[in-house]
């Protein structure tokens, strides 16, 4: 069987440990013989680069292992490229948070302000990296699941209509595993229905391979616990807000009961609770910092320290196999059926087709190809067809270095109640992100 070869874009990432390992556990699946992380910051990359070279050698010496920060050597000759950048890491994404929050309006990685600011910054990062990937190996697929998504794919839809780069989350993912434990089977027995667009959609069937319907089960159960299960299925959405999350999606269900929502969408209904149970002080951001980034860096250090990966603290991310069956999709055209982020074209039949759309698609060896929803109600279309104009005029405002454009997006969010209020989140973003962004005018 060929042996791929493959670069992580963001090796220096907190997900890049676990990646790399839950790809060593399906190496029968999608073999690799030749793995490069390249990254943009030289030192935090080293750290993880070489702790998994040690690794590496111990746990598959046959594996050919390099780290580097020059793109003609990360990029040459590869088969895929899976992306999982953070332009401004942490410390911005803290910004991002913490901004809107002083200004009264929620503070999130990727909804609301915070979402945007986030997506003004990888639109550039993303289109680095897919045009170093198509000067040095136009064949490359990028897997992309940088955030924030929906923007990144807009941006990708708008500028590089070409280019093969697949757009997929792991939220729903998650949410399915989630599902399934309530119900006691397992994921990969399920298939779903789905319509939204990223981190902002709803469920409307979860059927078994015999076509058996759960989501009436499902429901009850979320009407009263929302997502949380009694035995936990989730290897990465474990910290205290994400255990919130899970609980919020009962009372998402309670205000649209006919179908099952993304927990995201709690941002958007529920934005004054959100802001009443954060703390400006302490966000999402000083979580993670606390948590998985040291986690993974002091494990890091600590195999450097030993020489040995034995007994490491990297462990395997299971939760991200899903990026090992879209490549395998690709690779050996398997006719996945996955959920991806893709131009509507139809596949929701009241939307506009220029949208980019979550919804199921087959993937074989061209690509995802959508499978059609139907006509969606007035409650989803308002609500999908405001946050769609919000990310059209994100990129808009990006390509055209327009103030007034991104004024309107920030102004139309539903996260935000008023134009005045916009315009002085916008204005502190402004100062925040002059490194990033590209001048507005
Ligand atoms: P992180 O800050 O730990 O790592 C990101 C890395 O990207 C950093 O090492 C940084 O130096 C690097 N980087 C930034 N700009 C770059 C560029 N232009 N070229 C090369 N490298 C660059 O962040 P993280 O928490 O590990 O998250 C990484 C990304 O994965 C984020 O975008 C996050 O939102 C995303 N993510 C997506 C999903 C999903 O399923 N969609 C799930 C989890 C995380």
């Amino acid at each position: 069987m060929k042996k791929f070869s493959v670069v992580i874009a963001g090796g220096g990432s907190t997900f890049t440990p676990g990646i790399v390992m839950m790809m060593l556990d399906n190496m029968e699946r999608f073999p690799i013989g030749e793995l490069v992380l390249y990254d943009n910051d030289e030192e935090r990359q080293a750290q993880l680069g070489q702790a998994l070279k040690i690794l590496l050698k111990e746990q598959a010496p046959a594996l050919k292992f390099s780290y580097t920060t020059d793109p003609k050597e990360a990029f040459t000759d590869k088969d895929f490229c899976m992306a999982h950048i953070r332009v401004g890491k942490y410390e911005m994404r803290e910004k991002d948070e913490k901004i809107p929050l002083r200004h009264g309006v929620i503070g999130q990685e990727t909804c609301g302000p915070g979402g945007i600011a986030y997506g003004m910054r990888s639109i550039t990062g993303m289109l680095e990296i897919i045009d170093y990937m198509e000067e040095y190996s136009p064949d490359c697929w990028m897997l992309n699941y940088s955030n924030p998504a929906s923007i990144v794919a807009e941006a990708c839809r708008v500028l590089r209509p070409e280019s093969k780069v697949l757009n997929i989350c792991d939220m729903p993912v998650g949410t399915l595993r989630r599902m399934s434990q309530i119900i006691n089977k397992q994921p990969e027995e399920l298939e779903v229905r789905y319509f939204g667009l990223n981190h902002f959609g709803w469920w409307t069937s979860v059927k078994d391979k015999e076509g058996h319907e759960y989501i009436d089960q499902i429901k009850d159960y979320v009407s009263e616990n929302g997502y949380l299960t009694k035995v936990e299925v989730d290897t990465q959405h474990m910290d205290q807000s994400w255990q919130d999350t899970h609980k919020k999606a009962k009372d998402l269900l309670a205000v649209n009961p006919s179908y099952l929502p993304n927990t995201y969408l709690k941002y958007y209904l529920y934005p004054d609770y959100e802001v009443a149970n954060s703390n400006e002080k302490f966000t999402r951001a000083n979580e993670v910092m606390d948590g998985r980034e040291k986690e993974v860096f002091t494990a890091a250090r600590n195999i450097i320290e030993k020489g040995t990966a034995v007994d490491s603290g990297f462990h395997i991310d299971s939760h991200a196999s899903f990026i090992v069956d879209l490549a395998r999709a690709i690779a050996f055209n398997t006719h996945e059926r996955m959920l991806m982020i893709v131009e509507n074209n139809g596949a929701i039949a009241n939307f506009p087709d220029d949208a980019m759309v979550e919804v199921p698609c087959i993937v074989g060896n061209n690509g995802p190809e959508p499978l059609t929803q139907g006509k969606i109600p007035a409650f989803e279309h308002a609500m999908m067809f405001q946050q769609l104009t919000v990310e059209k005029l994100v990129v808009e405002a990006y390509i055209e270095g327009s103030y007034q454009k991104l004024w309107q997006a920030l102004t139309l969010s539903k996260t935000i109640p008023s134009a005045k209020v916009a315009k002085d989140i916008l204005d502190d973003l402004i100062t925040a992100n002059s490194e990033y962004w590209p001048e507005l005018t």
